[in-house]
């Protein structure tokens, strides 16, 4: 059981142990409910991200991991499926101890983790490789293979969730791993680690050094013996990663911010859509990449709608994220709060109409990072609040008049990646799906996911696929053997010219 009372410190997990940074720097881990020492974490940079590598890279050119038999990662990953599964109720407590997130939420997610190891375990143990249509006689084989030692980026709003993605297909395809977690949430991560090891994941396959983005993260985009990078982050950490890891031809996946429309189609029922939206919105205190923060609906429709939405956000329980009661959190951070309190401002001098929420609530939660949910009403497209990803339980409600402008509204915006559409009829939802610029798309629903949903963005929401059988492939490359079955030919000999000629 990880001690939460600010007692502990924890070190890097490397080559299968705990370690201490070089110069014995450590940072803080707080509640962000009560503002309290949860923990201190050994600060790494350049050097325990070169010690990681080096572990990681010793263990795959060992073949430990990369060239076990396949039914033996299979083994092992759903090992750790089970024990993973055994620790939940642990892992959760621990997840909203340091992310502020409800319980009740962390429960709901984490108990899907276990499925990831083991849809990954199954993908790879079925895996089977191509033989292509080779012109003349020739056997032509395409052999997927790990890519060798690669780096994973991961941020604070779910730490084990985004981890899971990202672990899950690179352990089963066979490579070795190293992980950054965000520097507010390094603690399931290290207590994950454990977990693999105990489940048989051998040393060095899986390793985590905590610390901070511009200093222990830049030195892992920069390692030229990592062959791909994975990042879940905002955009502009986006940029720059890509920029340092491009440097070296180090591919990478990058999942970023969004801004997600929650479409309201004509005819859909108001109290399930006004049931989608604030869901889709105040999840998680609004930290998430699809968070549904740009509901759009139709003219007729908007008031009933905002009307429906406010008396569902005024009944959100806010309080202590440990009480299974609570149903909102605080922002993980001062930096959030402060962030989100100057986007009301914004959204308020720019004419917006705050319908519900829009301060800090008192009391009790005063010590927190709280804020009550927020309904900008009112809101026209070019308004910052409505462009820029927020992070925070605030959502703006715009209208349109048909579906052409809808479209319009939801596609003219730099991010893409998630949407909702609510309608009554589906075969209406799905056309207008296909005119969404974005890489994931709910109908009557929002936040759904699943081990082989393939997810990622189109435009400033990233590049590359995170899960399925798309995020599985991202971390393998081919290898074609190509085997002459015939006499080889003797490029050179003299009769080959005549006969050529
Ligand atoms: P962040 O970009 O600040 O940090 C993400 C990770 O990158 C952290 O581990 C951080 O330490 C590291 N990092 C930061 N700067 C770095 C640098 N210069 N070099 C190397 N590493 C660096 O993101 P965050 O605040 O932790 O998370 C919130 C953001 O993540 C939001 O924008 C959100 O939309 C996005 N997000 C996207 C998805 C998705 O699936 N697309 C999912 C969750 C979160």
């Amino acid at each position: 059981m990880t001690t939460l009372d600010g007692t502990a410190v924890h070190g890097h997990f490397i080559d299968g142990h705990e370690r201490a940074s070089a110069d014995g720097r450590t940072f803080e881990v707080r509640n962000p409910a009560n503002g309290e020492l949860v923990a201190r974490v050994a600060e790494g940079g350049a050097a325990e991200i070169g010690l990681a590598i080096d572990a990681a890279s010793a263990a795959f050119d060992a073949g430990c991991w990369s060239r076990v038999p396949v039914r033996e990662r299979h083994r092992i990953l759903n090992r750790l499926a089970d024990r993973l599964e055994a620790a939940l109720p642990e892992l959760a407590t621990l997840e909203s101890t340091c992310v502020g997130r409800p319980l009740r939420e962390m429960r709901a997610q984490l108990g899907r983790l276990p499925e990831f190891y083991r849809y990954f375990a199954a993908v790879a143990r079925t895996a089977e490789d191509a033989v292509t249509p080779f012109e003349g006689a020739y056997l032509n084989y395409v052999r997927r293979v790990p890519l060798g030692v690669v780096g994973q980026l991961t941020p604070w709003n779910h730490p084990l969730l985004i981890l899971t993605k990202k672990l899950a297909p690179a352990l089963a395809a066979g490579n070795c791993v190293v992980v950054k977690p965000s520097e507010l949430t390094p603690l399931t991560t290290l207590a994950l680690a454990a977990l693999a090891r105990d489940a048989g994941l051998p040393d060095g396959v899986f390793n985590v050094v905590t610390g901070f983005g511009a200093e222990a993260g830049a030195a892992l985009c920069t390692d030229r013996r990592l062959r791909k990078l994975d990042l879940t982050g905002g955009t502009e950490t986006g940029r720059v990663v890509a920029k340092l890891a491009g440097e070296n031809l180090i591919r990478v996946t990058c999942e970023l911010g969004g801004k997600a429309p929650v479409i309201v189609l004509p005819g859909a029922d108001l109290d399930r859509a006004a049931a989608g939206a604030t869901f889709a919105a105040f999840i998680a205190s609004g930290q998430t990449c699809v968070a549904g923060t740009r509901v759009l609906v139709h003219e007729s429709q908007a008031a009933a709608l905002v009307e429906r939405m406010v008396r569902r956000a005024r009944a959100i329980r806010l309080g202590d994220p440990l009480d299974l009661a609570t149903q909102l959190g605080p922002l993980v951070s001062a930096a959030q709060l402060e962030r989100t309190e100057r986007y009301v401002e914004i959204g308020r001098a720019a004419g917006a109409t705050v319908a519900c929420g829009g301060r800090r609530p008192g009391g009790a939660l005063g010590s927190g990072f709280f804020y009550e949910p927020t309904i900008f009403a009112g809101v026209q497209p070019s308004m910052r609040i409505a462009q820029d990803e927020i992070f925070g339980p605030v959502t703006c409600v715009l209208t349109y008049r048909d579906d052409d402008e809808a479209v319009r509204i939801a596609n003219d915006i730099p991010f893409g990646l998630a949407a909702s559409i609510w309608t009554g009829d589906a075969a209406r939802g799905m056309k207008l799906a296909e005119r969404l610029e974005c890489g994931v798309i709910w109908i009557n629903d929002h936040h759904r996911i699943d081990p082989a949903l393939p997810w990622g963005g189109m435009k400033d929401s990233g590049m590359g696929r995170e899960a399925g059988l798309d995020g599985y492939r991202e971390y393998t490359t081919t290898k074609s053997v190509i085997v002459n079955l015939d006499e080889p030919v003797d490029w050179y000999a003299t009769d080959d010219i005549v006969r050529l000629s």
